[in-house]
């Protein structure tokens, strides 16, 4: 199945100019849900990495599926002010402002591998941030996986550094 097709596009959300990928309709076909996480875990199945780092919230979705799948510990990056515990926190800019994510401070041990899960590599400032946290902590980032990658927008070039995955181009 090519799950582009069922990934829909919303014009102007969550502003005016912006075409949002909305993957809800890939979450209720359960082929295509199924089929996504099916092909990760197949990737993933032998790749020598101890966690999932996903980010709130759609990351959450499938990075929680896939670490069940793989028998991986799941670690949540979150907007400030909702994790409990004591936290770490890394600022990146966007293209107006900045943003800030959380990571609990013991969530990953020193030298433990990671793979880093969003939906979405859009600019790449929330995937750079992360993989900052995890490297704070002393992790190394095995890669970074997302079902939709926007080409245009580059984000690659800020992730560089990192082994990147992804499903789907648009
Ligand atoms: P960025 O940091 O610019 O790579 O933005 C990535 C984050 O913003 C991801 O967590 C996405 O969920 C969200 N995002 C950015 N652009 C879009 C878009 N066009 N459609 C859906 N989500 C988006």
């Amino acid at each position: 199945m090519d799950i582009r097709t069922i990934i829909r596009d919303v014009p102007d959300f969550p502003k005016k100019g912006i075409i949002f990928k909305d993957i809800t309709p890939l979450l209720a076909d359960p082929a295509a849900f199924a089929g996504v996480i099916d092909d990760l875990a197949q990737r993933y199945e032998d790749a020598p990495f101890d966690k999932i780092v996903a980010i709130e919230s759609r990351g959450f979705i499938f990075g929680a599926a896939l670490a069940y799948r793989l028998k991986k510990g799941f670690v949540p990056v979150r907007k400030p002010g909702k994790l409990p515990a004591e936290t770490i926190r890394q600022t990146y800019t966007l293209e107006y402002g900045e943003d800030t994510l959380e990571m609990h401070k013991d969530a990953i041990e020193p030298g433990e591998g990671v793979l880093i899960l969003d939906d979405l590599l859009a600019t790449g400032g929330t995937l750079e941030a992360t993989a900052n946290l995890v490297e704070q902590l002393g992790g190394r980032v095995h890669e970074i996986v997302t079902l939709i990658e926007l080409t245009f927008l580059n984000g690659r070039a800020r992730i560089a550094p990192y082994s990147y995955h992804t499903c789907v181009q648009f």
